[in-house]
């Protein structure tokens, strides 16, 4: 294992049923530089049965690490993590793809610097930016969702992909990327003062319903 990083990650360990752990790669927006590419490869390498398998969340799982191995892939690899900061899934977006109306990269990281400002939350925050309204970053199944349409963004809020799955609550219609973030600022305020501990936002919206969440973010009830 001499050498093996050409750069470093951050991963959080996940303890595997099978007596094996599963590392995952803390990315944002699903990028891997060469860099860390490498450093990947050349672990796979040096351990055969380790696997490398993409999650829904667009970040990377090194599985099947055995438990033998595992103080010495952790001190090579980079640095361990007790949980992933926070990220946003996008898609490719109006700079890629032929179908997309708006740049999700850049909103994904605008929205990925307000969830940061504005925490601590309730619980976890799965967010997605879609450059049109085909939702390929399942923003309307995200906590924080937002679909690129040709005159502005629209905004959701509280969508689950879990069991009792919901699309958000739609905040709002056709708005600017500056008039977007600050419904997404005000909405994330709400949650943080108004969820209960472990409570995702969907569950809260449900717990309060629809109208009493719009009317506390001084939205007309869709
Ligand atoms: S949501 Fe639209 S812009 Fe994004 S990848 Fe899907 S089709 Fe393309």
């Amino acid at each position: 294992m001499e050498d093996i990083v050409t750069e470093p990650l951050l991963f959080m360990p996940v303890e595997r049923k099978d007596d094996t752990y599963a590392l995952r790669l803390c990315l944002n927006q699903g990028l891997l530089t060469p860099g860390m590419t490498r450093t990947i490869v050349q672990l796979m390498d040096t351990y055969p049965g380790i696997t490398l398998r993409a999650t829904t969340g667009q970040r990377m799982n090194l599985e099947g690490i055995p438990k033998a191995n595992f103080d010495d892939v952790i001190a090579t690899l980079g640095t361990s993590v007790p949980k992933c900061p926070p990220n946003v899934a996008v898609c490719p977006g109006a700079a890629l793809c032929k179908y997309g109306m708006q740049d999700t990269r850049e909103m994904g990281n605008r929205l990925l610097d307000t969830i940061k400002a504005n925490g601590p939350y309730p619980f976890k925050i799965k967010s997605g930016v879609s450059g049109c309204a085909m939702g390929c970053a399942l923003s309307f199944v995200r906590d924080i969702g937002l679909v690129g349409l040709s005159k502005g963004w629209n905004v959701y809020f509280g969508g689950s992909a879990r069991h009792r799955a919901q699309p958000g609550l739609r905040l709002a219609k056709n708005v600017s990327d500056d008039e977007a973030i600050a419904l997404v600022t005000k909405a994330l305020i709400y949650y943080r003062e108004t969820g209960r501990k472990c409570e995702r936002i969907g569950m809260m919206v449900r717990r309060l319903g629809h109208e009493a969440v719009a009317e506390a973010l001084g939205i007309t009830a869709p």
